[in-house]
C-alpha cells in the first residue's frame, strides 16, 4: 500500500495535520490510531476551556476533538483504529499491528508523527514503600472516571501541580471525594494560573509548595502517605515529615513525549524537550518526516497544538508535491538566559509563509522582563512580560520579512530584566 501522507496518532495534532494535508492537495491521507476512537487524550478531558483561540468558544475536550473528527469524515480522510504503528524508518516505511490483518506494511511519501505524550509514573519517582492499589497517574484516574465510569477513591492526595493534577483535584471533589491537598516539589506551580484559581482556590483545596511524598503506606490498598518539606536542593527535611491518611495518591509529575518510534528511526531528538528537532515547516531532520503536537514538546493549550499541526500538515502536502525545500543553511534557534528551549529549532526563511510563531518555556519564575529575540547581538524584537513561569508556554511571532534579512548566526531568545526608570 502506498500513501501520500500517513499521520501516526489520531489525537488533536493528528486530526488537524491530516485535514490540512488534504486541504492542501495531498490526495491519499491516512490516520493510524492505536485507540478504539479518534480524539487522543481529549476524549477523557470533559472539562471546558478548550478552543478559546481557535474557535473563540469554551469547549470541552470531546467537543473540540469532534469538530475535527467531523471534518476528517467530511473530507473522507481514511483512518484505521485499534492499529498500532510499531516501526518506521527514514525511508518512510511503516509497520503497524492491526486486529484483523495482523502486521501490515505501508509506504508513505510523507509521514507526520503525532503520538502525543505519556505521563511519568511512580516508577520514575522511586518513592519507597509497598505497591498497594490506589496509586494512579492523574490521567489514568481521569480515564477511569470520565470514560470507564469507575470512581478511583475517597480520600485523595495529589502529588504535582501540573494541569492534569489540578483538574483532577477538582474532578475528584465534584465526584464526592475529599481532596486533602496538592503537593508541589518546586516553589512554583507547573500548571496554568487559571487552573490553580478554578480547581484549587474555588474548592478550598490547599496547595503546598516545596513539598513531596517520601513514603507510601498500606499493603493491599493505600492507607496514607508520609509527606515532607524539601530544602533548596529539593531534599526532604526529616523534621518536617508528617503522615497524611488517604486511600488514593494521584501523580501529576510530568509528561514525556512518546518518541520511541522517532528514536528507532534515528531522527535527532532535542535533549530538553525529548521531542524531535523540527524546522519552521515542522519537518524533522529526516526529509519527509514531520512532527507536531505533544510529541514535539509538551503544550499547555490544545489550540497551540492545532496551530502547529496545521503547519505540519500543510508542509507534508507541499513536500509530496515537491514544493518544500530542505537545506542545511537554516538558522538555528537558541534559548539563552532564562529560556530552557525554543521550538522550532531551525528556520529556513524561504519556507516561511508570513511569520513564524516561536514557542518556548522559561526555567524559573521571572517578573518584569523583556523576552528578547536577537541575531548577531542585534535586537530583532522584544516583548514586555509582567510575569513568566515554567508552567505557561510563551510565544513570540517574527515576520518573514525580518527573517529574510538575517545572514549569519543563531536566532537567540533571552530574558532581560526591566530596570525601574
Ligand atoms: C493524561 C493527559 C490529560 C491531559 N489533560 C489535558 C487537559 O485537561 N487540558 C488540556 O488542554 N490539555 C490536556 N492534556 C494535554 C494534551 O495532551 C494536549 O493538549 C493534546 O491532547 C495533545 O495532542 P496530541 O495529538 O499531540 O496528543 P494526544 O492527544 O496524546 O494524541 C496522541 C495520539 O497518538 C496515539 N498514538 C501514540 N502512539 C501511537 C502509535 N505507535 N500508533 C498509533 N497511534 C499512536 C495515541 O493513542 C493518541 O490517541 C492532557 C494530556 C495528558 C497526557
Amino acid at each position: 500500500m502506498i500513501r501520500d501522507v500517513v499521520v501516526i496518532g489520531g489525537g488533536p495534532a493528528g486530526l488537524a495535520a491530516a485535514i490540512e494535508a488534504k486541504k492542501n492537495g495531498a490526495e491519499d491521507v491516512l490516520i493510524i490510531e492505536r485507540d478504539k476512537r479518534l480524539g487522543g487524550i481529549l476524549q477523557q478531558c470533559i472539562h471546558n476551556g478548550f478552543g478559546l483561540h481557535i474557535f473563540k468558544e469554551q469547549l470541552t475536550g470531546p467537543e473540540y476533538a469532534n469538530r475535527f473528527i467531523d471534518e476528517v469524515k467530511n473530507y473522507k480522510i481514511d483512518y484505521m483504529l485499534d492499529t498500532m504503528v510499531i516501526k518506521i524508518d527514514k525511508d518512510r516505511n511503516i509497520i503497524a499491528l492491526t486486529p484483523n490483518d495482523g502486521i501490515i506494511n505501508i509506504k508513505s511519501k510523507a509521514i507526520v508523527l503525532t503520538m502525543g505524550c505519556r505521563e511519568r509514573t511512580r516508577g520514575a519517582l522511586n518513592i519507597p514503600g509497598n505497591r498497594p492499589s490506589g496509586i494512579f497517574t492523574a490521567g489514568a484516574a481521569q480515564r477511569f472516571i470520565n470514560m470507564e465510569g469507575y470512581m478511583v477513591g475517597k480520600k485523595v492526595v495529589v502529588l504535582g501541580s501540573g494541569d492534569i493534577g489540578l483538574i483532577m483535584a477538582r474532578r475528584m471533589t465534584l465526584e464526592g471525594a475529599e481532596v486533602k491537598m496538592v503537593l508541589e516539589l518546586m516553589p512554583y506551580s507547573t500548571g496554568l494560573k487559571r487552573n490553580i484559581a478554578q480547581c484549587l482556590h474555588d474548592f478550598d483545596i490547599p496547595l503546598y509548595f516545596n513539598h513531596t511524598v517520601v513514603r507510601i503506606h498500606g499493603r493491599k490498598r493505600l492507607e496514607g502517605v508520609t509527606i515532607a518539606e524539601v530544602d533548596s536542593e529539593r531534599k526532604p527535611i526529616k523534621e518536617t515529615e508528617r503522615f497524611v491518611e488517604c486511600d488514593t495518591l494521584l501523580l501529576s509529575v510530568g509528561l514525556i513525549p512518546e518518541n520511541e518510534l522517532t528514536r528507532e528511526a534515528n531522527i535527532p531528538i532535542d535533549n530538553i524537550t525529548s521531542g524531535p528537532i523540527v524546522d519552521e515547516s515542522m519537518q524533522t531532520m529526516v526529509e519527509g518526516i514531520f512532527a507536531c503536537g505533544n510529541v514535539v514538546h509538551v503544550h499547555d493549550l490544545v489550540d497551540y497544538v492545532t496551530f502547529e499541526s496545521r503547519i505540519a500538515g500543510r508542509s507534508a502536502a507541499k513536500f509530496v508535491k515537491g514544493q518544500l525545500s530542505f537545506n542545511d543553511k537554516s538558522f538555528k534557534t537558541k534559548g539563552t538566559y532564562g529560556i530552557r528551549y525554543v521550538v522550532p529549532h531551525r528556520i529556513d526563511p524561504l519556507n516561511v509563509d508570513d511569520s513564524v510563531n516561536f514557542f518556548m518555556r522559561v526555567d524559573n519564575v521571572y517578573k518584569n522582563v523583556y523576552l528578547t529575540v536577537k541575531n548577531n547581538g542585534q535586537i530583532i524584537t522584544k516583548v514586555r512580560k509582567a510575569i513568566v513561569t515554567p508552567g505557561e508556554m510563551e510565544s513570540v511571532v517574527v515576520k518573514r520579512s525580518i527573517l529574510e534579512k538575517l545572514n549569519k548566526g543563531d536566532i537567540e531568545f533571552t530574558l532581560e530584566e526591566i530596570k525601574n526608570d
